[in-house]
């Protein structure tokens, strides 16, 4: 074999972990070898050699199975009282006046703002729920898909990757109500959403791993028969916003006479393409039937509790082997292992229980939730999705580092549940997406570049807010 040869066939970049979680469990002195944005050898038992990246856990990174990219821009600015009692509908008052002020550009750099934080926090592809489609006026930009393009370029500059789900809204409550003014932005008819599916699958080509779904935003937004129509134009993952309210839900019984997710399973075929966003307040029926379809429960546990939305009914659906991942949602904090803590957290304080999502007596709650949600965010993302650590996947990769005094000693899930439950801020060390480096030292590698520009945006918009 000639030097050259050797070289075209050896890995090019390698790490070093303690410990790894493998497709096939946790192993020891892992050396794994990454070559043309894949995993090419992992060696188990082995020695690191000079010149390799070592790092103290590796696990394979996560999906987050829903965003709104753009309301990064609103975090920790919406936690004011209001004159009367504050929920969900007051706080899309405050959205909508933020999305009133938002152009392209600017979307682009809120959105790689929240990318370099997904990566930050172990997130290593994201499900974009994107529904802000047009200019300030509610007319279609010249290039329908100009806002799509400024996601797709925000995922590019950051690395992470992408499943994009345009989203089709069309009404302002249920029976097709018609869309109200501060809604203008993100309405289309079925005619024009076909056009806007095909301008996103363009935009989104200039990704390595893109995936395009599609998102019939909610059964408030999008009436029966727009629904079967919206579903048929991919075959890609299918996304909604179900049952996060009891509004909501309410609503659907006077106007329907039956539950949201039930209506939703007397409507359209729900498979394993779909994911319900939310479903959080279902009845015992629904939930045997959301687990029956092979669908994909998405909980944005954070944001839940954040809007006061309610609690998921986890125990009833995990014990009917129900299939679940987590998404950040508003992005008013971005963190995987946070987000895990929240939902276990309120589980126990409404069960008045402990280890709610375990899956067996003696298991660890933050190995069974990591491996639920590794496999269920992959799922939503897309049939073409690879996720986990073995030869010939996707190399997306996410180092943590130890807690400081913690027992290196400690061996496999114990490190979940450590990470998850006793951490505090960034122990998420190093990330590498599809080979490339893009954490370094917990800091996405052009963390300083990206706030600059998200603080300028950011001034604009606020003095526009001001004026
Ligand atoms: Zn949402």
């Amino acid at each position: 074999m000639t030097v050259d040869a050797q070289n075209a066939a050896s890995p090019e970049t390698w790490l070093w972990f303690e410990q790894a979680l493998l497709d096939t469990g946790w192993a020891q002195s892992v050396r794994i070898g990454l070559r043309n944005g894949l995993i090419d050898v992992i060696l188990t038992g082995a020695v690191a050699e000079p010149g390799d990246h070592i790092h103290v856990t590796g696990v394979p990174g996560l999906s987050n199975l829903h965003s709104h990219a753009f309301q990064r821009g609103m975090a920790g600015l919406a936690e004011a009282r209001g004159p009367s009692r504050d929920s969900f509908w007051t706080w899309r008052e405050t959205m909508y006046r933020f999305v009133d002020r938002l152009r392209p550009d600017e979307v682009a750099a809120i959105a790689a703002m929240a990318f370099a934080e997904m990566l930050e926090g172990g997130f290593t592809r994201v499900a974009e729920f994107h529904y802000l489609h047009h200019d300030l006026d509610g007319q279609p930009y010249g290039n329908v898909a100009e806002m799509a393009e400024a996601i797709a370029a925000a995922a590019a500059e950051t690395g992470i990757a992408l499943t994009l789900l345009p989203v089709f809204y069309a009404h302002s409550g249920f029976g097709g109500a018609a869309p109200a003014e501060p809604q203008r932005r993100f309405v289309n008819d079925l005619n024009g959403f076909h056009r806007l599916m095909q301008a996103s699958e363009r935009a989104i080509s200039i990704l390595p791993d893109g995936v395009i779904g599609v998102a019939p935003h909610s059964l408030r937004a999008v009436t029966r028969e727009e629904l079967g129509v919206v579903c048929g134009m991919t075959r890609g993952p299918v996304h909604i916003h179900i049952a996060e309210q009891v509004r909501e839900v309410d609503d659907c019984l006077v106007w329907s006479g039956a539950r949201p997710v039930d209506l939703l399973f007397d409507t359209v075929e729900v498979d394993r393409r779909w994911c319900l966003v939310h479903a959080t307040h279902m009845s015992a029926s629904e939930t045997w039937r959301l687990t029956n379809s092979g669908a994909v429960a998405g909980l944005c546990p954070i944001t839940e509790a954040n809007l006061g939305d309610g609690i998921f009914p986890a125990a009833a659906y995990l014990a009917a082997g129900g299939v679940w991942g987590v998404g950040s949602d508003s992005n008013v904090l971005i963190d995987a292992a946070q987000e895990l803590r929240m939902l276990e957290y309120s589980q126990r304080l409404g069960e008045r229980s402990r280890n709610v999502m375990a899956d067996e007596a003696g298991g660890s709650t933050g190995g069974a939730m990591f491996r639920a949600a590794l496999a269920g965010g992959a799922q939503a993302a897309g049939d073409s999705v690879s996720h986990g650590l073995a030869v010939g996947q996707v190399a997306d990769l996410v180092a943590l580092a130890n807690e400081s005094g913690a027992d290196e000693r400690v061996f496999g899930d114990v490190r979940l549940d450590q990470w998850i439950f006793a951490s505090r801020d960034r122990r998420v060390d190093a990330v590498w997406r599809r080979g490339g480096q893009v954490v370094r030292n917990g800091r996405h590698v052009a963390h300083a570049e990206t706030t600059r520009r998200y603080a300028r945006v950011l001034a604009r918009i606020l003095d526009l807010g001001n004026a």
